[in-house]
């Protein structure tokens, strides 16, 4: 049997014992030949064409279930640009002023968030009032009374409302959340996870609270928070928190360099975590039950994943996480689509209280209650 015959019958096999749905297998254009898609299609506009935003656009290209037929930007050379290099007709693009006027335009089901974490409410809530769905990248907004809005705004426009979740599609992640709903890690009572990287420029918009409405936890605690959530499979019922400062001119007040937290579980599960921008090689998550652990290391970069349990190394092929991510949020669109784990706003909601509660648990010294 030829070696790629016997590697595509391990996905196949992987595929099935993981109950991973055929998306992800479809996002391996290298690995599987894709059957012709006759299916619905989302057709989405993204917002904000920064670093994430032409990352996602890029990884859109090799989406079955949803195509980039759209452009809003506050610059006008980019909008130029990516309407030669994706093909945007010139009535498919806006900018921050205009894109009110999406509600007189058919060809467009979805706007896709990538702007800076403080703009997303407003943003949202425009474009839920121009009767599209909303993709909004993380953090969902800044604070839960906002992301409530923006619950409340997609409700009453009877529109979606999605948060840019992409490691809720993700194999390996995804295995590890089979194993423990199966017990095979037994009772889980530990989860850490360990999120940062030094962040460069000093007066990037990550770096000003007014934009980014605080600093590292928005940015990347967020993962650890979520992960926290997923991986334990749990709510938490209290938090502590405790910050540090090197750089208080790099990060002024409100902007967080370092916080560690804690968050604890109905189960008697603790997690802690470390958020910072001031280290890099940080981006681990270690699960650990009495019958066994799990331990990704990455665990939220753009990938590969890497993953191990007490049975061993996970050894399933490398998906573009955006890739994987844009069919699925398609599927739950317009087909109705139960993911494994939720990405719609009651989720992104759910982080913006815990980091309420970080905040107020890092400035008082307090265990905070928690009810989500
Ligand atoms: P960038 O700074 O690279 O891009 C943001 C873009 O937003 C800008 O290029 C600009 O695009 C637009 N924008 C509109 N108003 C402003 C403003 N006042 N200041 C700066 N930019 C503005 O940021 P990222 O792409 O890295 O991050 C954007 C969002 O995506 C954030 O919420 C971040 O948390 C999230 N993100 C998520 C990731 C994930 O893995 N899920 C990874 C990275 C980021 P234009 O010129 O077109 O208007």
């Amino acid at each position: 049997m030829s070696s790629r015959r016997n590697f595509l019958q391990k996905i196949t096999a992987s595929a099935i014992a993981l109950q991973i749905p055929d998306f992800v297998l479809g996002a391996q254009e290298e690995v599987i030949p894709q059957e012709p898609y006759e299916g619905p299609v989302l057709r989405v506009a993204i917002m904000g064409l920064g670093s994430y935003g032409n990352r996602v656009a890029g990884a859109m290209q090799a989406s079955q279930k949803a195509k980039l037929v759209g452009a809003i930007s506050g610059t006008p050379s980019k909008l130029k640009d990516w309407q030669s290099k994706y093909g945007i007709p010139e009535k498919n693009c806006y900018n921050y002023e205009n894109f009110d006027a999406l509600k007189n335009n058919p060809d467009i089901d979805a706007v896709y968030i990538i702007t800076p974490n403080a703009l997303h409410k407003d943003q949202a809530i425009r474009v839920a009032n121009a009767g599209k769905h909303v993709i909004c990248e993380k953090p969902m907004s800044i604070n839960a009374k906002d992301g409530q809005a923006m619950i409340d705004a997609c409700k009453k426009n009877n529109v979606k409302l999605l948060v840019g979740y992409r490691m809720h599609f993700e194999p390996k992640t995804l295995e590890i959340i089979r194993m423990r709903k199966n017990g095979e890690l037994g009772k889980v009572l530990f989860f850490q996870g360990l999120c940062g990287f030094i962040i460069g420029d000093p007066t990037q918009w990550r770096l000003k609270k007014e934009l980014a409405g605080g600093g590292a936890m928005m940015d990347i605690g967020i993962y650890a928070i979520n992960g926290a959530r997923y991986m334990i499979g749990e709510e938490p019922i209290w938090v502590t928190a405790q910050e540090t400062k090197t750089n208080p001119e790099k990060f002024k007040p409100g902007v967080d360099e370092t916080i560690q937290f804690q968050l604890g579980f109905p189960s008697g599960a603790v997690a802690s975590c470390l958020s910072t921008y001031s280290l890099n090689n940080l981006d681990r998550f270690f699960l650990n039950g009495d019958k066994g652990f799990a331990e990704m290391l990455p665990s939220t970069g753009y990938g590969p994943i890497k993953a191990r349990t007490n049975k061993g190394e996970l050894d399933y092929p490398h998906v573009t996480h955006q890739t994987v991510q844009m069919d699925e949020m398609a599927g739950i669109i317009l087909e109705g689509k139960k993911p494994i784990v939720p990405v719609d706003g009651e989720e992104g909601l759910k982080d913006l209280k815990i980091i309420d509660a970080i905040f107020l648990a890092a400035k008082t010294g307090k265990k905070v209650p928690l009810k989500l």
